[in-house]
């Protein structure tokens, strides 16, 4: 048995084989084709194996998931028997003289980008088919491991995950995420919290723990490797005793978030996709406090168009059944970074073109974004929010393109809900002018993420700073009761929404600020209100 040491970014116990990462992406150097003939046999080869693979594949899905989800992996073989994507390959090979595996990543880009450029969506989504079977054939050519989609459920252990990784990975297939690099901050590890999974960060990993038992323990950081069976017993009755205290709190439904002299304050859950929804019904959260919306973009080969983003926001609210549903607009840069918006490389991303920023210089993005939230909004409780905010000239030229949209949808005769906005305060600036912003907007709520990270000035990506990451420092609270005040004083809500808000050792702190809302992953919804309920 090895035993190493992480940092615990979620709580929880995982029991299970381990599946070692390989990113599909992995970067694949140009090198010159010594032999050609034997380049061109090696991708001949490949391609074999690859159909064999994908024949298997589809005759496990077929049995286990249905003809439906089975399809792919048929549309996966016809591209390998494609004439034109084979030429390609070999053309590159001979005219290029680079070796089979780059020929096959050059062909599996080629092909997405032109599938990508069509109109209809139904092309748009063949790139990613094609990028996945070159990802095959690339993963053969180079003697790698399949990350399979469709393998039992594992302990994801990998080098680093970016949030696009995290966000396709299915979650009925992984138990628990352990990674050398990532901070506890970032979005990966905000993604495992609302997945409801176990991770750690920071552990020295090997890749030949691959396929080996191993245990994550989510409380203490530690992390064991083949463990001996007097500690798989341990973790056994650890793992029923969490089910137990799941269960006690289950019977904290329905009740109300009030302490016993009766103050009250709203419980909502922090989503990043359509899928999230499930946990927040079933931890039975007030409403959604903060939709990050950037997570419909990442992990795409192509902007999500109007009618996708509807689907998703509509559904939202119905889910919600007129319970508030608060949807942030597209925040990505630093940390989440997406192929086709083809950012430049920026020096200090953190602090860069980022979120509101892009929005409000690609007004054309945007626009797409606040017809589909505004159209949604006709189907239950939806505010818009707004990240990164510094100013109240921002504000003004947001309100002046959401009265666009609404005018053009008018003309459209396309319907619309009353939808309020709001912005996130997550910015020292905003924060010291928060009276000022208080008068533009119908409620806050604080981003402690950022606020710590720009506060401190901290990067909150940078694992080595975790010990200095310390959202409790008094600029911190002292900022939330500023922003409170100021909000209130203008008669608009305030909340929190960072990860701060799922801090059971502050919920007093924030009841006795008059902090309105709480916003946080679904799992922490049942336990702050079994803390607020003890409050006196
Ligand atoms: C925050 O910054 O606190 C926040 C909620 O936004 P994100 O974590 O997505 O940056
Ligand atoms: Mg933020």
């Amino acid at each position: 048995m090895e035993k190493h040491q992480g940092k615990s970014v979620f709580a929880g116990v995982a029991i299970g084989k381990i599946s070692f990462y390989i990113k599909d992406k992995a970067e694949v150097v140009k090198r010159e084709a010594d032999d050609q003939q034997l380049e061109i046999e090696l991708f001949k080869n490949a391609k074999k194996q690859a159909k064999e693979q994908l024949g298997q594949l589809y005759e496990k899905a077929l049995s286990e998931v249905g003809m439906d989800n089975a399809r792919i992996f048929q549309a996966h073989s016809m591209i390998l028997n494609d004439e034109e994507y084979d030429t390609f390959i070999i053309d590159a090979i001979k005219e290029q003289n680079v070796h089979a595996e780059f020929a096959v990543s050059m062909a599996g880009e080629h092909f997405a980008k032109i599938f990508s450029s069509m109109e209809d969506d139904y092309f748009k989504e063949r790139a990613a088919d094609i990028k996945d079977v070159s990802g095959r054939v690339q993963r053969i050519l180079g003697g790698r491991k399949e990350t399979s989609k469709t393998s039992e459920p594992a302990i994801i252990v990998a080098e680093d995950l970016t949030p696009s990784e995290t966000i396709q990975m299915d979650k009925s297939k992984v138990l628990a995420f352990v990674t050398m690099l990532g901070s506890a901050n970032s979005h990966t590890a905000i993604l495992s919290k609302t997945m409801n999974i176990p991770a750690l960060v920071g552990v020295e990993i090997k890749k030949e723990w691959d396929g080996k038992v191993a245990i994550v323990d989510g409380i203490t950081g530690d992390f064991y490797i083949e463990p001996d069976e007097n500690t798989l017993e341990y973790f056994r009755r650890k793992k029923q005793e969490e089910t137990k205290k799941r269960e006690l709190y289950n019977e904290l439904k329905g009740k109300e978030n009030i302490t016993l002299s009766g103050k009250q304050i709203e419980l909502c859950a922090n989503i990043g996709n359509v899928a999230d929804l499930e946990a927040v019904v079933e931890n039975d959260a007030g409403g959604i406090g903060l939709f990050r919306s950037e997570f419909l973009y990442l992990g795409k080969n192509d902007y999500p168009t109007e009618e996708e983003q509807f689907e998703a926001y509509k559904k939202a609210a119905e889910t919600m059944a007129g319970k508030p549903v608060i949807i942030r607009t597209l925040d990505i840069g630093a940390d989440k970074q997406i192929d086709y918006f083809q950012m430049e490389k920026e020096d200090n991303p953190a602090m860069g073109y980022r979120a509101i920023r892009i929005c409000l210089k690609e007004k054309d993005i945007f626009k797409t974004q606040l017809r589909a939230i505004l159209r949604a909004g006709a189907y239950g409780n939806v505010s818009i929010m707004y990240p990164m905010i510094i100013s109240d000239l921002e504000i003004k030229e947001i309100k002046e393109l959401v009265e666009t949209v609404k005018g053009e949808l008018l003309k459209e005769k396309i319907p619309f809900g009353n939808v309020a906005q709001g912005i996130m305060i997550e910015t020292p600036a905003a924060a010291i002018i928060s009276d000022l912003l208080a008068k533009e907007v119908d409620f806050f709520s604080i981003g402690t993420n950022d606020l710590t990270q720009y506060t401190l000035a901290i990067d909150r990506q940078n694992n080595k700073l975790d010990s200095f990451y310390d959202a409790h420092h008094e600029s911190i609270l002292r900022l939330i009761k500023m922003v409170v005040n100021n909000g209130h004083k203008a008669g608009i809500k305030v909340g929190i929404c960072g990860e701060l808000a799922a801090d059971l050792s502050l919920t007093e702190t924030f009841l006795k600020m008059g902090v309105d809302e709480l916003s946080v992953s679904p799992a922490f919804i049942l336990p702050i209100r079994k803390v607020i309920r003890e409050i006196l």
